[in-house]
Order: C-alpha cells, then structure tokens, then sequence
C-alpha cells in the first residue's frame, strides 16, 4: 500500500437498507459454484487415504505443474505447489473439467505459486473435525435461514440420530479417515439442545464409536435457553462439550417474541446460571444488532446485559435477510425492498458501540463478530481450523463438509437424506474443488475477518506473497481507510473489521464478483 498523501477515493457504495440477500461470507467460492457434476470429486477423496498417499500425489502435481509451465513458457518462477496438509489441486480431482481446471499457475495473472522450497516438506494430515446439523427448532425464527424443521415428532428424530450415525460409519469405513479422530467436534443446527437427553446419549456415544474424540481439543455445542435443564445441561458437559454457545440473540421479551424467538429472558438467565455451575471450560453468548423493532436504547440495554454475565465470549451477528428467511416472505408478500429492520450503517455503529463497551470492560476484538474475555484461553478452534483448510465431516441434513481439498454440501432436504444415508449412499448433493488460486483466496479472505493476518503464513504454504498477489484490493482497502499492510501483517481498521463481509468480494476472482453467493 502507498503512503501517498492524495484525496482517498470513496469506498464502494453501500445500500444504506438492508435489503434481501446474503451479506455473510462463510466460504469461497460461493455456493452458487457447487455442483451436483462434482460430487464424484467428494467421493474420490474419500477413496483415497490420507496422508500417507498425500506426499507422492503433491509431489506428481508439482512436476506435473513444472513441466506444463516449462512447456507454456509463461513464468519461469511456477515451479512450486502446495504444503502442509492442504489437499491436493484439481488438476488431480477433477474428472470433469470444471470451469477453472487449468493450473492456477497457467492462468493469466495468476502466476504466482511460486515458492520451491515451500512445497511438499510437510505431509501432515490436517486437523479432522466432525460437524452434525441438528435440524429441529421448537418455532422458526423469522430471520431464520437454515434448514430446520418445527414438526417433526419423535420416532422421526430418532430416525436422523440413526441416519447420522450410519453416515458417520460410512466416513470411517474409507480410506481417507483410516487411524484419524477428531481433534474438533461441533453440534450446529437448528437447535442441538432440541434433543432429549436419552437422544443426546445415544448419538454421542455411537458417534465416539466411530470416529473418536479422545483426543478433541474442543467440542462446542449449540444452544436455544429455552430448552436447557440443569439435567440436560449435566448430560451435555458429561458428553465432553468445551464450549457452550448460547443462542440469546437479545434478552428483550418483546423483541424476541416479535422475531419468532421461542425463548424468553428468564431462560436465559437460568440456563446461562445452570452452565456456569456445571462449569464449562468457554461460554459463548450470540447476539444479533438490529432485529425487527431494535432500537439503540434497546440494543445497549442487551450489551450491558450480556457483559453483566461475563460470558468467555460474545458473538455477535449484523442481521441480514437472505431469502428463505419468513421475513423476507412478508416482505415479498407487501411488495417491500427495504427490510423493516435496522440499515446498515446503524448495524456498523451499534457494533461498533459494542465492541468498545466490550473493550472498556476487558474483553478483546478476535474477529469481525467476537469478543473475548481472556484472548490467552478462550479459542474458537472449530472456525480457526476451518479457515485455515482443515477437513471437516459434516454430517446431517445440508451440512457442509470438506475434504482433503474437496468442498461438498449434503442434500438439502429430510427424506432424501435420510434416504440416501439408510441405503448406504453418502447424502452428498453437490460439490466443488477449488484451484490452489481460490485456495489461497478462500483462506486469504477468511482470516481477513480475523482483523488481521499474516503474509507469511500465505508464503510457507501456498508460495504466495499476498502484499503481491493482492496489490490492488489492498491499495483499495489502504485508500479507504479500511486497512494496511505493517510489519508482514495484513491488518483491518475497526471501521474495515465492521464491514468486512462486503470487502472480500474485492479479493474475488471476477467470475465470482457479482454471482449470487449461495
Ligand atoms: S433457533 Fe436458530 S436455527 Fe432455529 S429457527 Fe431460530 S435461528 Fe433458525
């Protein structure tokens, strides 16, 4: 980034309403590039063991890239290939040619895989993580975008606990997770604290069965208050959970009644008590800035009673209104664009707020969305690991997993994915392998949210120098006061940090800049 003194350039311009769509960047490339034709992608990684076979096939893919760089005549420089235990490229996967199948470092501006001595030393396997989708919700929330169900009776989830689990033991039937456990386990949903205790057991107990968590350094499982017992709650940290994460949202009654919330703030006081008791390593409380009806007297209202509580972390989410959400239904149905919900740059502020009451009270900014009491103990493995390119198995209706290099996203429905798992078939229903480019986009753009991230990290493992690769969106970021590149460190303003979801779409590909994300 240049230091030139000059009239800084406007950022790109923001609608001010929070319209339909989705806001929140969670993955690249987006999800619109996943296909049913890649699935066969997914399967092969599975098929092949890990990591044991890793070494050869990179060392293969990076002759393989030698030579057709030496054959183009392009770049001289192109000799390297990946490390560490990042998959293997597509240039390996893909049996069907996807839209960018050609080396990244063939593609025009895009040669810059470039370090020899970075590749190959490291044939580690990553850290594995198990992710299960409980998909059952006591009512749907109105900002509610996920794939729950409201109406499903007991034999019916029964039946989903027995189809994960027989998911589950096809994963550990193949070669790619031979002799692995899981270093990090995450119940998501939905509402996993739907479940009743007897289900809790049964599942957690196949699950270690199959793939083991002895050895997990964190398990994390997700909350609604209004479903927590002390009994309930004892079962759940009996079951090795580490991190609780309490789906609050906002502890004002009328503004959860009026959001589809089906809790109430004395649940909330309970169940955060009744965790506090039984101790639980990490306690992490959600909170969403602008529901419909917030105003900023509320707003701080929350914040000081979530701070009140000294939970080990806040987490905390801008609302946005994606499709598939009941507010967006009404809004379709009164021919409304703006959601009647806070604009954006009221969201910015009241987190912005947040943050620094967050600050004042001893709490440290670790992301775009949280706060943490003790930044030395409080870790959020799950989305650390994650965002730096680990495999994940996910499990249930819809999940997203990813492996060995592969990204895939189970079906999105109950029956077909019940299904396909109950006749032996993995549930997977599209899939994608990104290039090494998108790679090194994916995880540059992820840890952006971080607030900061570091160039060598990109260097060791993808040969890459970032301040290079992303001269330009950087310059853009640096000329927008959003953010600088300081000691080897790519690094956001707190203004950045707020609206960094928007940002990355500067470190998109251009065929990925104005698609739609999901
Ligand atoms: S509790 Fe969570 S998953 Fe369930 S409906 Fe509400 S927002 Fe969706």
């Amino acid at each position: 980034m240049s230091n030139a003194t000059q009239l800084a350039p406007a950022a790109p311009p923001i609608e001010k309403q929070t319209t339909v769509g989705n806001y929140f960047v969670s993955n690249y490339p987006p999800f619109s590039f996943w296909k049913p034709e890649f699935v066969q992608d997914a399967l092969a990684a599975l098929d092949r063991p890990a990591p044991a076979d890793l070494q050869s096939a990179i060392a293969e893919e990076a002759q393989e890239r030698r030579v057709g760089v030496l054959e183009a005549g392009r770049n001289k420089r192109s000799a390297g290939g990946l490390e560490c235990w990042e998959g293997l490229s597509p240039s390996l996967h893909h049996s069907i040619t996807p839209p960018h199948s050609a080396p990244p470092s063939l593609q025009p501006g895009h040669a810059l895989f470039a370090n020899p001595q970075s590749a190959i030393h490291n044939p580690q396997p990553p850290p594995l993580g198990v992710y299960l989708h409980i998909p059952f919700c006591r009512k749907r929330c109105h900002f509610c975008y996920f794939k729950v169900y409201t109406d499903k009776d007991s034999p019916a989830i029964r039946g989903y606990i027995e189809a994960a689990l027989r998911e589950l033991a096809l994963y550990a039937a193949k070669p790619a997770l031979a002799g692995r456990k899981a270093n990090f386990v995450y119940f998501g949903g939905g509402t996993p604290s739907y479940l009743s205790v007897d289900q809790l057991t049964q599942l957690t107990q196949g699950m270690k069965q199959l793939v083991p968590w002895d050895e997990a350094e964190e398990v994390t499982f997700e909350c609604e208050p209004g479903t927590l017992t002390s009994h309930k709650l004892e079962a759940i940290r009996e079951m090795g959970v580490t991190r609780l994460s309490l789906g609050v949202e906002n502890f004002d009654d009328h503004i959860l009644e009026i959001n589809g919330r089906a809790h109430h703030s004395k649940e909330i006081a309970r169940a955060y008590s009744f965790a506090r008791e039984l101790g639980f390593p990490q306690i992490n409380i959600d909170l969403i800035a602008g529901m419909v009806e917030e105003t900023e007297s509320n707003w701080r209202e929350c914040v000081r009673k979530a701070i009140d509580l000294s939970p080990d972390s806040v987490t905390i989410y801008q609302m946005e209104v994606p499709y598939n959400t009941g507010i967006y239904q009404t809004m379709k149905a009164a021919g409304q664009l703006a959601a009647p919900v806070a604009d954006w740059e009221t969201k910015r502020a009241w987190v912005g707020w947040a943050f620094a009451e967050l600050e004042k009270a001893g709490y440290t900014v670790g992301s775009a969305y949280t706060a943490v009491k003790n930044k030395d103990t409080a870790r959020f493995l799950y989305r650390d690991r994650l965002w730096a390119g680990a495999d994940l198995i996910g499990l249930g209706v819809a999940s997203f997993g990813h492996l060995q290099g592969t990204h895939y996203q189970n079906q999105h429905d109950f029956e077909p994915y019940v299904n396909a798992v109950q006749s032996g078939r993995f549930p997977i229903y599209r899939a994608m392998t990104p290039t090494a480019e998108e790679r090194l986009i994916r995880e540059f753009i992820l840890q952006l949210k971080l607030g900061q991230t570091r160039c060598d990290y990109f260097l060791k493992k993808f040969g890459v120098d970032v301040r290079e690769r992303f001269a330009e969106p950087l310059q853009r970021l640096h000329d927008w006061g959003f953010g600088e590149v300081e000691d080897g460190t790519v690094r956001l303003s707190r203004e950045g940090l707020l609206q960094v979801d928007r940002l990355l779409h500067e470190f998109f590909l251009p065929e990925h800049r104005n698609a739609r994300y999901a």
